[in-house]
């Protein structure tokens, strides 16, 4: 007999992965990547700014890459931050390789960034119990750029279709994305659920394409509902089970 639900869609960031105890801010982190990057291009005989002022420049280009894609919710992307930045400082954009220079760049897990204790025992049990897994992500790297950490994190395997917003041109809450997502693992929004922690891009985009939304609000988030409705709120993944048992 077919089964009502057959697909669970998961967020990343402060869903399945703790955030709450960085080791490092978001400035310190990126910093040697970016520095990477200088490297690469100086080796490469490019005249470049200080890197002070390098970094400063990719910055201010992330946030205005960010700030224009929200405005559609359109899938944002660290290539194009990193082509105004080159093209800022005098740079041939066309004689760059940029799948190059991504993977110079080097991404890798934040230390003091883990899954939830829960984590990997809820999509085991998951996969056990027959559902297809799903990943989608508001992040503007590339899916392969956030499987280093899925690697690092031995949960890569668990997922049918993973997807990020800079790869699909689409970020949550568009329900392009999770239409994609619904492709790529051949079910409907009527059969899949969704898990995630922002009310204003998980859950309402989650709503808007007719999944069957699960608020993941651990107590150190306390996010801000601002009126969007989930049909379900959990503060530990381990209370998925019994909610997908109920929809039986
Ligand atoms: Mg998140």
């Amino acid at each position: 007999m077919s089964r009502q639900i057959d697909a669970v869609i998961f967020d990343l960031d402060d869903t399945l992965l703790d955030w709450s105890q960085p080791s490092e801010n978001w400035t310190d982190f990126t910093r040697p990547m970016v520095d990477n990057v200088y490297d690469y291009l100086r080796t490469q005989g490019y005249a470049l700014p200080g890197r002070d002022a390098f970094f400063q420049q990719l910055s201010n280009q992330i946030d205005q890459v960010w700030a224009e894609a929200k405005k559609s919710w359109a899938g944002a992307q660290f290539g194009d931050a990193l082509q105004r930045t080159f093209a800022n400082c005098g740079l041939p954009v066309e004689d760059l390789d940029l799948d190059e220079i991504l993977r110079v760049y080097d991404w890798q897990p934040m230390e003091g960034v883990e899954p939830f204790p829960e984590a990997i025992p809820v999509l085991e049990a998951l996969r056990a119990r027959g559902y297809k897994l799903g990943l989608i992500t508001n992040s503007f790297f590339p899916m392969w750029m956030r499987d280093i950490e899925l690697d690092a994190y031995r949960m890569r395997h668990y997922f049918d279709a993973r997807i990020t917003s800079g790869d699909t041109g689409y970020m949550k809450p568009h329900p392009a994305i999770y239409q994609r997502a619904l492709n790529l693992l051949h079910t409907e929004p009527q059969r899949a659920v969704f898990v995630g922690d922002r009310p204003e891009n998980d859950i309402a985009g989650a709503n808007e394409t007719g999944l069957i939304s699960v608020l993941m609000s651990p107590p150190h988030l306390n996010r801000d509902l601002k009126g969007v409705v989930p049909h379900y709120t959990i503060q530990s993944l381990n209370e998925l089970l019994p909610i997908l048992e109920q929809l039986g």
